[in-house]
């Protein structure tokens, strides 16, 4: 049997990748310009919305958008604890309080409802944070309707490309939400190795993020001196170094190619484990919303209760040497979350027992069938 090791995620890197460094290293020109320019042109073009802002990640894109929408002391922000830790930081980097409502069940996504009931309990709430998770959107529909107009800024590390139907039709991810955060990092969608984007179609929030993204710098004055042929320009605000690098946006932009070739991979994968795991009684398969395409980013499983062990499942599978991660621990079970809000594993329920049952499974483009197989074999080897 095959005992190389199986890495739970890898990304798929071509020839046409390494040139478009290559060809950034040769330019003379390293950091944000041209190419940057022309991966946010492109962006905005494959999501649908009017403004696409490239950023140096997610975690910095996310807090570019709460601070574009206004988000500041005394402010509450909902959002999930089913998720990584940066959708909940940049709140508290901005003073604000986070109140985290649970999700809905087996697809780990945002209950509406539980967002409804924050919103009228508490006057405080400026704006929504909803995470895509997995590669499937939150109900945006629903969302919008119970935002009644405060801003919902979109965490979209694991969205691209994923389509979710609203008002009777269907719309991409990155052209539903005030503002949407994407992220490019090595495990994600496709990469630029570190990178994120912010899209909006809203001219006033793209400015102040383009402003914020580089010192505070007000970049159209500066660009009106430049063209007199001045160096001058203005700090208009203490603003963040988030801006990517050309070398970055260089692989950013030739991955946003293979998007769709990608995301159609993943697909390939995700039906595979469904047909070889369909009849294993002690598995709970990842479930689908009828609201949202799934892009597959994850395949994230789960334990059926009162079968076996989740840590046996584990266990297999790295004795295996195959690669496995937990989507998610959540947020309230961390120190930090935990002691700053007071609060216990039962007080999202729903979250505790999926992340007490989860685990997922390696999804990455280049994975061949017989990998894919090997995974499978494993998992049906374990007996309960
Ligand atoms: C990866 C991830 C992020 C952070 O992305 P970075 O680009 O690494 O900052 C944020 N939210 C979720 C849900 C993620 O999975």
């Amino acid at each position: 049997m095959n005992s190389s090791p199986l890495p739970f995620a890898r990304p798929s890197i071509n020839q046409d990748d390494i040139d478009a460094v290559v060809a950034v290293l040769e330019s003379g020109w390293l950091t944000q310009g041209p190419v940057t320019r022309e991966f946010e042109e492109r962006f905005a073009e494959t999501v649908g919305a009017k403004h696409a802002i490239a950023v140096c990640s997610c975690t910095a894109a996310l807090h570019l958008a709460l601070e574009a929408v206004g988000v500041g002391p005394g402010d509450t922000v909902l959002t999930t604890p089913y998720t990584f830790t940066a959708t909940a930081e940049v709140i508290r980097y901005l003073g604000a309080e986070i109140r985290f409502t649970d999700i809905e069940g087996p697809s780990m996504l945002w209950d509406v409802d539980g967002v409804a009931q924050a919103i009228a309990e508490d006057p405080k709430v400026k704006a929504l944070l909803p995470v895509h998770v997995a590669g499937q959107a939150v109900d945006m529909e629903g969302l919008l309707q119970v935002a009644e107009g405060r801003p919902i800024v979109e965490d979209a590390a694991h969205a691209l490309p994923t389509d979710v139907f609203v008002d009777g039709a269907w719309k991409r991810i990155g052209s539903v939400g005030t503002v949407s955060c994407f992220s490019f990092y090595a495990t994600k969608t496709i990469t630029s190795a570190e990178g994120g984007m912010v899209t909006t179609d809203d001219d006033e929030l793209a400015a102040r993020m383009r402003v914020m993204r580089l010192h505070g710098i007000d970049v159209d004055a500066w660009r009106r001196y430049r063209e007199k042929g001045a160096w001058g320009y203005d700090v208009v605000a203490p603003g963040f170094k988030y801006n990517i690098s050309d070398l970055h946006a260089a692989l950013g932009n030739s991955q946003l190619q293979r998007a769709e070739t990608f995301s159609a991979q993943r697909t390939a994968i995700a039906q595979r484990y469904n047909e070889a795991l369909a009849d294993l009684s002690w598995i709970e398969l990842p479930t689908c919303v009828s609201h949202s395409s799934h892009c597959w980013h994850l395949y994230a499983t789960k334990v059926r209760p009162g079968t076996i062990d989740r840590q046996q499942v584990i266990h297999a599978l790295a004795e295996a040497g195959i690669g496995i991660s937990v989507h998610f621990k959540p947020l309230h079970l961390h120190s930090y979350y935990a002691q700053r809000y007071n609060l216990k594993p039962s007080d999202f329920p729903v979250a505790l027992d999926q992340f007490e049952r989860a685990f997922s499974l390696p999804i990455f483009m280049d994975m061949s069938h017989a990998d894919v197989d090997r995974v499978i074999a494993v998992l049906r080897g374990i007996s309960c």
